[in-house]
């Protein structure tokens, strides 16, 4: 994941975390239920994720669907066991980018970005997996440490003061100067895809799912159509801090020819809990206007999903958008394949009549209209398709 550092530096706790000396940055695995002492930096640390993560839970980038909600905490738990279930609260984040974050006081965020990109429930719980690692390694504590022991103190203070008062920054875990200069390093990242691949197969989940989707990012982003993530920095990318994807999945293929014992992917769960968020997540990344790059998502996701219906009539949006030369052609053809499956959301039929009509077929845009309004008979844009279908009427007698 993309690791940013996860503290919200408040001018006074600042100075109080900054006087203190030279630390070791050698310490335990955090025990399930510890909290850290009172007075210690590890505290401090605590005290301003805790703010951090009120304005999170007030905020509407907060996804609150219970269903969804309990789904992915409950992966979770089965990722780390109960012992540490307690510890750890998920919150599912509005956000089409493919992310996960840890907050060292238990906060994990997984953005939506991520579910939509997972194509089974191990894939998350390796996800799951990683993230739990960092925390029970206290990462963030290590991390915030080092930096102490190393910058000067004029650079940490403006960085601090660069993200105190952008509440949704804040909440994100983007603290841009400091993320950027600090994200956790290479053998944290490391360590942590290896304890979270341990957590996750033995959970029972199928090893041979932590690089399959590793794999998946990397052919995605190759298939962008923005040059800037084709080189890998897009912002809130995992690639950003993560130059090193090629390496990861190596390592993570290596864990599982070793671990060779077969194991869970769960896909037809974690199919069934995210498909009623399927049109609106892609919708969410559509928005970024990143034909390539989503277009081939959709591919991906027509390969192993049900919901054939809603993702055609998703690629049509997509070709209709884009209007580069065929696509017109292109988006028609996916709008009629989505209307000939169950789940084929009605605005497909509507699409098809207005591509008809301006192609001139009269008869075939009629009848697609009729069904659109016949459909979605509570559709806002009743009125319109209405003086469509009167001025076709009027034209063909
Ligand atoms: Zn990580």
């Amino acid at each position: 994941m993309r690791h940013t550092l996860f503290f919200r530096f408040a001018v006074t706790g600042f100075a109080t975390l900054i006087l203190v000396a030279c630390e070791t940055t050698n310490v335990a695995p955090i025990a399930a239920s510890e909290r850290p002492e009172e007075t210690t930096d590890e505290a401090g640390l605590w005290l301003q994720m805790d703010e951090t993560e009120k304005l999170l839970k007030s905020s509407a980038l907060v996804e609150n669907d219970e269903a969804l909600n309990d789904y992915v905490q409950a992966v979770a738990c089965r990722v780390v066991g109960p012992d540490y279930c307690p510890d750890l609260r998920v919150y599912v984040v509005k956000q089409p980018f493919f992310n996960a974050n840890m907050a060292p006081n238990g906060q994990m965020q997984i953005w939506t970005g991520l579910l939509l990109r997972a194509e089974n429930e191990a894939q998350l719980a390796f996800v799951i997996g990683h993230e739990f690692a960092h925390y029970r390694q206290r990462h963030s504590l290590q991390q915030w440490r080092e930096i102490k022991n190393l910058a000067n103190a004029s650079l940490l203070f403006s960085m601090g003061t660069a993200v105190a008062g952008v509440p949704e920054a804040a909440v994100l875990g983007d603290f841009s100067i400091a993320a950027r200069l600090y994200g956790f390093g290479r053998d944290k990242e490391r360590e942590a895809d290896e304890l979270g691949f341990e957590f996750a197969t033995q959970a029972g989940y199928a090893g041979e799912e932590a690089a399959a989707i590793w794999k998946y990012l990397v052919s995605e982003v190759e298939n962008s159509d923005l040059e800037r993530n084709r080189r890998a920095i897009a912002r809130a990318s995992i690639f950003s801090t993560h130059p090193v994807t090629s390496e990861r999945i190596e390592n993570l293929e290596a864990l599982a020819a070793e671990a060779a014992q077969s194991g869970e992917t769960a896909a037809a769960a974690y199919i069934e809990a995210t498909g009623p968020f399927l049109a609106s997540w892609l919708d969410a990344d559509l928005v970024q206007s990143d034909f390539g790059k989503h277009i081939f998502l959709i591919n991906h996701l027509l390969e192993r999903d049900a919901r054939q219906g809603v993702l055609y009539f998703r690629r049509g949006e997509a070709y209709r958008l884009r209007r580069e030369e065929g696509d017109e052609t292109r988006a028609l053809e996916d709008y009629i394949k989505a209307s000939t499956f169950e789940d084929v959301p009605p605005a497909a039929w509507r699409e098809i009549g207005e591509l008809q009509r301006r192609s001139g077929n009269q008869a075939q845009a009629l009848e697609a209209y009729r069904t659109y309004l016949e459909k979605a008979p509570q559709a806002s844009d009743k009125l319109l398709i209405e003086s469509y279908v009167e001025a076709l009427l009027q034209e063909q007698s």
